[in-house]
Order: structure tokens, then sequence, then C-alpha cells
């Protein structure tokens, strides 16, 4: 029963997967992890796989960690569920907003928990109406997204944002959002410095919110650094510009730190990375790790004033908002992160290291462009260096990568052409090591396969 094939084929007849393509996954059968440790997975069939992606960018402690087990064991014998609905709390969620406001920005202090990203994302899009609505200007409805964003899988979230396949999936039926475009210089920067690209798109942005009428948009959502649309990491200029823009303009700034929250970028958040002041921020993943599902959003004191003296009740909440067992696991994870002082070990030690190395990846024939920020980086893979020519879409050059990656033991993600990593956060220099010398030869095996 418990053989590869078995499980293969009982997973195969019963198991819907996310993000999936059945016929493609039937043909060869899914991948099953079956153990982990630190940084590194291990299969049904026993190979030993080092995990470039920390699960799908969240297990940032690294797995294996017993603290998370035992708290969570310790809570779930305690109290394994109450609720927060009708002024009722408890221990864990207390002492997680607490905890919270200690890292987070110091105008964030008030938390609202969820089950997911996705969930708190869709939060934020009813309470940033809320709070307009309150504030007297409940023309302010719309949501600017960006072009290749991901923001999460249910309705509102898939419709906000910006990946062309989700919209070509029926069942959106979410209106009022507009779509700007992304820093994405490699791509489209042209002939552009990558500075004046930045400022180009925060421009570009500003008067796609001037042109709908800025009094109409209640706020504009996006993540530090765009993640699951192919690690794009902004110009410098690009986020000064458009955070005093969207400030003049009133429009509320959403940093979804999803992914880069919790050390990612080398500070606990993205936003402090970039020196942006956001009113709502989405955390999920790096909140517990990933070791039980669990979403927050924060909100800045001039939201939390409204939304708790002026603006009565806010009709919303899910059964499993500030769940006791995630709460626990999201406190000790927090504990693991601070007593380690991993969010410092990100800024200035492991981080550079990788960063160093990963960047030598761009002397690789295949390579466009190699970057890293903290510890989230993206290889562009291209048909000509020179002229920045990405490769034709068809030829699948990102899966084909992605898959020599796997058959020798490292897990890469592609977002079409660009192998991204995001790797726990208590990587070790030799594992950072390891980790680029097996990049170097799934590229080069990638080469040899194209005949390039
Ligand atoms: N926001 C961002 C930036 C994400 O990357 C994701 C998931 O990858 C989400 C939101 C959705 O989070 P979840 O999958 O927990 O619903």
């Amino acid at each position: 029963l418990n053989s590869t094939e078995s499980l293969r084929a009982m997973d195969a007849a019963h198991h819907l997967h996310p993000f999936t393509d059945a016929s493609a996954l039937n043909a060869k059968g899914a991948r099953i992890i079956t153990h982990a440790d630190g940084v590194h997975l291990t299969d049904s069939d026993g190979n030993r796989i080092l995990d470039g992606m920390a699960g799908l960018w969240c297990v940032a402690i690294g797995y294996g960690r017993p603290e998370i087990a035992d708290a969570v064991a310790r809570q779930l014998r305690q109290l394994p569920f109450y609720n927060t609905f009708f002024q009722t709390s408890h221990p864990p969620v207390i002492e997680l907003g607490h905890l919270l406001s200690q890292v987070t920005p110091d105008h964030i202090n008030r938390f609202f928990f969820t089950g997911s990203g996705s969930d708190a994302n869709d939060t934020i899009f009813r309470m940033i109406a809320h709070y307009w609505a309150v504030m007297g200007q409940p023309d302010r409805t719309i949501i600017v997204s960006r072009q290749g964003a991901y923001h999460g899988s249910t309705v509102a979230a898939s419709a906000v944002g910006g990946f062309g396949f989700m919209h070509a999936q029926p069942g959106l039926p979410v209106g009022n959002i507009l779509h700007a475009p992304r820093p994405a210089w490699w791509a489209e920067g042209g002939e552009l410095s990558p500075e004046d690209f930045g400022l180009k798109v925060a421009r570009d942005t500003l008067a796609l919110i001037d042109g709908i009428g800025a009094h109409r948009v209640a706020g504009f959502i996006a993540e530090p650094i765009m993640g699951a649309g192919g690690v794009i990491i902004p110009p410098d200029s690009y986020w000064p510009a458009l955070s005093a823009g969207l400030t003049e303009r009133g429009v509320m700034l959403i940093s979804d730190e999803v992914i880069c929250g919790f050390g990612r970028t080398g500070s606990w958040f993205g936003c402090q990375t970039y020196g942006t002041t956001p009113d709502f921020m989405t955390m999920a993943k790096g909140l517990t790790s990933g070791y039980i599902p669990m979403g927050a959003v924060g909100v800045s004191d001039r939201v939390a004033e409204v939304l708790t003296a002026k603006g009565g009740e806010f009709a919303h909440g899910y059964t499993y908002s500030g769940h006791p067992a995630a709460c626990a696991a999201a406190i000790a994870n927090l504990g693991i992160l601070r007593s380690e002082g991993i969010v410092d070990r990100v800024a200035d030690d492991i981080g550079p290291y990788l960063q160093g190395k990963w960047r030598a990846l761009a002397d690789h024939p295949l390579v466009g462009e190699a970057v890293m920020t903290g510890l989230i980086g993206a290889i562009q893979l291209c048909a000509d260096k020179g002229a920045r020519r990405a490769f034709d879409e068809d030829l699948g050059v990102g899966m084909m990568c992605r898959e020599h990656a796997f058959a020798n033991g490292l897990i890469m993600r592609a977002v079409g052409d660009r192998m991204v990593v995001s790797p726990p956060l208590v990587l070790t220099h030799a594992e950072a090591d390891e980790l680029v010398e097996k990049a170097w030869r799934v590229l080069d095996l990638t080469q040899a396969q194209l005949g390039h």
C-alpha cells in the first residue's frame, strides 16, 4: 500500500491538485514527499532534495522544528478551539497580536486573523471599502493591482490578481479592479536604464489612477517584491516615486507581505526594505513558517481608529480567525525568528553570501539576469543575452529546467522562463553552495537538451 506506485495511483484516483494539469500529472504520477528536515526533503523513493523554495515560500525556519510541534500539541490539549466572535478572546490570540505589534512597522498595531493569504486579502478588500464608507467617501471603491501579480485564489483575490490564465477561467465576477504595469526591467525595460524604467512604471501607475479619478480609488495592492509573478525585484527608484504619488492622492497602500514578510527580504517586512508606509499589510506563509495554516491583516493606526471607534460592527469573520493552535504555531515561530536572530542573519550574513554566488549565475550562457534581495531571487533564462531576447514560450524551457533541477536534487520553481528560489532562511553557507552548484549543473543540462 505504501509503495510509490500505489500512492501515485490513489493520488491520481482521488486527489484534485491545485494549479495542476491533471492529464500531465497522471502521465507521470505525483512526486511524493514523505519527510523533511532543515532545508532538505525526502521523497518516497528515498531521494534527498534541497528545497530551494521553502515549500511554497513559507518554511522560513526550516523543517522539523520540535518547538512548533510541541507548542501546537500543548495548545491542542489545553484549548483546541474557541472562536473570537461575539466579544470572546483567548490567550494565544492575545499574545500573538501583541508580538506582531512588536515586529511590524510602528504605525501597524492591530491585527485581524484569517486562515490564509487569500482570505486575508479578501478581508482587506471588504475592510477598505468599509473604511472609506465610514469616512464619508463611499465612491472610493476601485482597487488598483498589477499585471502579473498573484494575491490568492478566492474569487476576489484572483480577480484582483493579474494572472491572465486565472482571468481566463470563468467565475470571476468581481469588478472595480484596474491592473497597472509592473517594474519588470529585463522583459519590459527596453532601452531605459533600470532606474529610469522604475520611474516610468511609477508614473504610468499614477497616470492610470488619475485617468480613472483618484477620488474613486480605494487602494493600491502590491507585493514589495512580486513573488509568484517571477520574483520581480523593483529598481530602487520605483517605490519612493510610487508611494509618494499614492499618498498625494489619498490612495491607501496595501502591502501584500505574504511572501516578503517575516525576514524574506532581510527586514521583518518588505515594506521596511523599501521604506513604504502601508495602511494594510497581508501576512500568511512565514507567519507560522507554514506549519499550520494562518493569515493575518495588519492595519495602520488611522484605519484602526476608524474601525474601532467610528465604524460600528464590521460584518466579517472566519470560524478559524485566531485559531488557538495556529496562534501557538505563530508564537513559537516568531520566538525562533527572534531568538536566533534569523532576520538579521538574512540581512548581514546568509543573504549577502547567497546573493554573491547567485548573481554569478549570470555568467552562464543561458542566463539573462540573476537577481536576489534578501533570500528571494530569480534567474531569467534567455535565447540571447545581449539582445535580452526570451525563448519561444512553446519551447517550455523553464519547465525543462525545473525537471532537471528535481532530478538533480533541487527544487526551483519555473515562472515561465524565470527560475525562482526562496530557500528557508536558516540555510547554511554549505547549503547555499550546494544550491548554486546544483543550479549551475541544471543550467548546463538544460542547455545541452536545447542543443543551444
Ligand atoms: N498573496 C501572495 C503574494 C501570495 O504569494 C499568495 C500565495 O502564494 C497569496 C497571497 C495567497 O495565499 P494563500 O495561498 O495562503 O491563500
